[in-house]
């Protein structure tokens, strides 16, 4: 090989690694494993970091503050909006959840890849930001299997879980601003579905020289 050529491909791969990270934003209806899915994925991209969203909803029983949410009440989290602190932000079941914009923004800066699990309001102000984003669609199977696990989780009120499946409907509408669609009918398939997409997004050629 060339010296000349030697050191084009040199600066070639300094330079993709050097890039900014990716935003791999998560959404999908509530009931269809994406948290269970995001967590298997993280165990196996070490790498990849994960944004902990502020909610003003109230902390389930194995919840941790810090770990699963920063749980914060309404005056916390509207002084947060006013001070301009999030990323993207939106109501979900009468409940207020919202990205920190430093954590991510600094993340990425350092090159770190980031998931974020949020609701497709989030998602559709994310895509509308400049940021590299990859936008993945969780969906169940069917309708009544997300009935099925909203019920067997046994966290909601019967209101609850019908208000939930209402709101699947929308969401699922919202479904064609995503790049991906991942069916979790059967959770190592899915997990190795994501963790596919994460891996091949990672090695997509964004220099063209
Ligand atoms: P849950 O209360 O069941 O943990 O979450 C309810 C919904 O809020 C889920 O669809 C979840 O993805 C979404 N969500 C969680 N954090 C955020 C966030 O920071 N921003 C937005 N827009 N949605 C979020």
């Amino acid at each position: 090989m060339s010296d000349n050529l030697g050191q084009q491909l040199n600066s070639y791969i300094e330079g993709a690694k050097a890039k900014t990270g990716r935003l791999f934003v998560v959404s999908g209806p509530s009931g269809a494993g994406k948290t269970l899915l995001c967590k298997q994925v993280m165990e196996k991209i070490p790498e990849l970091g994960y944004s902990i969203s502020y909610t003003t909803r109230p902390r389930r029983k194995k919840e941790i503050h810090g770990k699963d949410y920063f749980f914060v009440d309404v005056d916390k989290f509207k002084q947060m909006m006013d001070d301009d602190l999030f990323l993207e932000w939106a109501q979900v079941y009468g409940n207020y959840y919202g990205t920190s914009k430093e954590f991510v923004k600094q993340e990425l800066a350092k090159g770190t890849d980031i998931l974020l699990e949020i609701d497709t309001q989030g998602a559709k102000q994310i895509k509308q930001q400049s940021l590299a984003s990859i936008l993945i669609f969780v969906v169940p199977p069917s309708m009544e299997i997300l009935e099925q696990r909203l019920q067997k989780r046994g966290t909601d009120s019967k209101e609850q879980i019908q208000g939930r499946l209402k709101s699947a409907f929308d969401e699922i509408s919202s479904c064609n601003i995503y790049d991906y669609l991942v069916i979790n009918k059967e959770l190592d398939r899915a997990v190795t579905e994501l963790n596919s997409i994460i891996l091949a997004e990672r090695c997509r050629n964004v220099l063209h020289i």
